[in-house]
């Protein structure tokens, strides 16, 4: 049986890993575009590849078919790929949740997967970029060769430097397949006018996405500000909710309640005098913030704490804890980290990642319909689905 995997990062390398093992008389064929395999594996968790994290579940992803997602996820959670990577050589680390290598080194995780690769005799053709994949009786042409099963592993179209330029997707179209609207997602978001009196502050922030009026999601963490807009992982996991319209408000005193805050800046109030209110607040962020809280409830900065009144005051907490910014739109395709969208899981199997349109063709990665939050869904995701397609498409028939 003649495999080929187009696509050698985390997904693909994963499928002709599984192949391979499952039918160790297959011939698997990894194509690969880049120079080498696994290229954006290496940038990934700043370096230390945040491969999976202990809570996995459906609701961690953003899918237009989350029933489907959920089958796949089924049996294949965190002890899952903890256990692959425990066979592969490489034990992991938990930081609050997340998922490392122990030696927190991306190209240790790469190096294991490449090393199984030849260990088992997959064979990689590097800068073997694939532009078509046709299907005719029964076969599959790819480059110079026919093969018995295909696995489209070309991921998605974000952080196109590394390889990834959508070719998959347009294989898949004329494959039959249908592909949704690929967007960046896990990516900054662009702010009307931009934040350039605010560029370079970090504060530690609730961040809520509101459209039309509703709160459609809320995360917090440190939220960083730039001359186009905001940043940070907070910001990142709400672009994956953004559709073209949509206001972000930032709590700046996350988790703590309105009158609390209230009391406590009061209390503070009497013993400082005469300070402006921009010095007053310096214990709680830095001026800036303070002057655009001003700016949001038409307070003057310069009054003194002292000559400010309980309404004053309460104003200011008031807009410093839904402080808006309205989104013009998401940093595009070389920033983001991943893509919403891609190949519809309704036409393929969830267990087997077969195409329900073609017998033969599997899918892997980020090229499907599955977006994940900041955390290690992504790459999970990858191993997943990768290892589903390889078990399915090698098993005899
Ligand atoms: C900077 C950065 C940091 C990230 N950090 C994390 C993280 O810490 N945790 C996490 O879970 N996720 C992270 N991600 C997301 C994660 O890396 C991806 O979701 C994951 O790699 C997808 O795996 P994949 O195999 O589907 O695609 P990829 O890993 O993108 O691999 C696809 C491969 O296919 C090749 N290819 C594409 N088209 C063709 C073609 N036509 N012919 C031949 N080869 C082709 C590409 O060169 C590439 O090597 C990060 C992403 C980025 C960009």
């Amino acid at each position: 049986m003649k495999i080929a995997v187009i696509g050698g990062g985390a997904s693909g390398l994963t499928a002709a890993i599984y192949a391979k093992r499952t039918n160790p008389g297959a011939r698997v064929t990894v194509f690969e575009g880049n120079r080498r395999v696994g290229k954006k594996l290496l940038s990934t968790g700043n370096g230390r590849c945040n491969l999976s994290n202990a809570d996995i579940s459906a609701a961690r992803y953003i899918s237009r078919d989350p029933a489907r997602l959920r089958a796949s996820l089924e049996g294949r959670g965190f002890d899952f790929a903890r256990e692959m990577f425990r066979g592969l050589g490489v034990p992991l680390t938990l930081e609050d949740g997340r998922a490392y290598p122990r030696s927190m080194r991306a190209a240790s995780v790469l190096d294991a997967l490449r090393f199984e690769c030849e260990r088992l005799k997959v064979e990689t053709v590097l800068e073997a970029k694939i532009n078509e994949t046709v299907h005719s009786s029964k076969v599959f042409r790819v480059g110079a060769g026919t093969f018995d099963r295909v696995c489209l592993a070309c991921g998605g179209k974000a952080a196109p430097g590394q390889g990834t330029d959508g070719s998959g997707f347009d294989m898949a179209r004329s494959l039959g397949h249908r592909v949704y609207e690929p967007y960046p997602a896990l990516v900054q978001l662009r702010t009307e006018g931009g934040e350039r009196d605010l560029k370079g502050i970090r504060v530690r922030a609730g961040a809520r996405a509101v459209v039309r009026g509703e709160a459609v999601r809320e995360e917090t963490g440190e939220v960083q500000f730039t001359d186009y807009g905001l940043s940070g992982i907070p910001i990142m996991q709400l672009s994956s909710v953004f559709n073209g319209e949509m206001e972000v408000l930032l709590d700046l005193f996350p988790g703590e309640d309105f009158g609390a805050v209230v009391e406590a800046l009061l209390s503070m109030s009497e013993s400082v005098g005469d300070l402006a209110l921009p010095d007053f607040m310096g214990g709680y962020f830095p001026k800036g913030i303070t002057r655009r809280v001003c700016r949001g409830c038409a307070l003057d900065t310069e009054t003194p704490v002292n000559r400010l009144t309980v309404r004053d005051i309460k104003r200011f907490v008031q807009t410093a804890k839904a402080l808006r910014f309205n989104v013009a739109g998401t940093n595009s395709w070389p920033d983001a980290q991943t893509t919403r969208g891609g190949v519809a899981l309704s036409e393929v199997d969830p267990l087997t990642m077969e195409s329900k349109i073609v017998r033969g063709l599997y899918f892997a990665g980020e090229i499907l319909d599955v977006c994940g939050d900041c955390g290690g869904y992504n790459l999970h995701w990858a191993w997943v689905s990768g290892s589903r397609a390889g078990e399915a498409m090698a098993a005899p028939e």
